[in-house]
């Protein structure tokens, strides 16, 4: 089982307590999934999905709320539901802007007409979008979640109902069509809190915390190899550098800042610049320590080229 289907199946269990969110989340359903289409005996409200768990959802909705008992129709692996346009669910479709008109922009005023200005009756109704539009990839491959949507205006409509919820959606084109997506993990796991998948929550929360420590581990061991290699091909350079440079001249005769880090460089090439530093007196910085022994490279490099050159000592 994927786990959008198991997130949708435990979706789909939820029974909303209050009348206002089960209209709520067949208003979600019917927006993202239904259309109208005209049969031989008058037109029908037609719904689509690919899970039987949402088809008997949509169906205990459909007559608990409206008293509209659907005919249903399975082809491979779809269910349709077939609501024949009782004078009921006429007026309640009417009732809610933009449900079948895929263009329509909602004000925040026609969302809290429509009774979606509370927190509970969002969260149904994303619920039911997300049943049969959306998306979500296992969290131990990945962060990202998507609605697909049934028109454009509705990548508008759904950011102001995520508002509230500090949600931050993107949008882009895809298959011809609008689609809705989260890949934060931070902003995922949001998501499914607010559509109240609480079981997928808990999942995809472990295995984040498993990914990012992980990630981290990986981090910080990557790191430490790196700096480690920095590290010792510097004071192998340096340390070459030192040998040049007491062939050309004698380094007791450096000036004593030189002097005594080339001296301490030759005995402890494994310290590192901020050891260097420490044992010096007085002590000083690691910053200190690396200009002198860049100082003590260029000394040797300058020196090297004025030989080279044949140029008089
Ligand atoms: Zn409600």
């Amino acid at each position: 089982m994927s786990f959008a289907v198991y997130v949708k199946a435990e979706l789909a269990r939820i029974w909303p307590e209050k009348a206002c969110c089960r209209q709520a989340e067949l208003a979600g359903l019917v927006a993202f999934a239904g259309c109208l289409e005209e049969k031989e005996n008058g037109p029908y409200l037609v719904l689509r999905t690919g899970q039987a768990a949402v088809a008997r959802l949509l169906y205990r909705l459909l007559r608990a709320g409206l008293d509209v008992r659907p005919k249903v129709d399975t082809a491979t692996h779809r269910y349709y539901l077939l609501a024949p346009l009782t004078p009921v669910l006429l007026e309640w479709l009417d009732g809610w802007p933009g449900l079948l008109d895929r263009n329509q922009r909602l004000s925040q005023r026609q969302l809290r007409r429509v009774g979606l200005g509370g927190s509970c009756c969002r969260r149904a109704f994303l619920r039911g979008a997300f049943l049969v539009a959306g998306s979500v990839s296992n969290p131990r491959a990945g962060y990202h979640l998507e609605i697909s949507l049934p028109g454009a205006a509705w990548g508008y409509n759904l950011a102001l109902l995520l508002l509230p919820f500090k949600l931050q959606p993107h949008l882009a084109e895809r298959r011809g069509g609008t689609v809705l997506y989260f890949k934060d993990g931070e902003q995922v796991a949001r998501f499914l809190n607010v559509i109240e998948a609480h079981a997928a929550l808990l999942d995809f929360e472990s295995a984040r915390v498993y990914r990012e420590v992980r990630n981290r581990v990986n981090r910080l061991v990557n790191c430490d190899t790196a700096n480690l290699n920095r590290t010792v091909e510097a004071s192998m350079r340096q340390v070459a550098s030192i040998c040049r440079l007491g062939n050309f001249i004698n380094l007791a005769e450096l000036p004593p800042g030189l002097r005594e880090v080339a001296a301490l460089r030759l005995q402890y090439p494994d310290a590192t610049l901020r050891e260097l530093g420490q044992m010096l007196k007085p002590r000083v910085g690691k910053a200190a320590v690396s200009y002198r022994l860049r100082r003590l490279e260029e000394l040797a490099a300058q020196l090297a080229k004025e030989r080279a050159g044949g140029a008089p000592l």
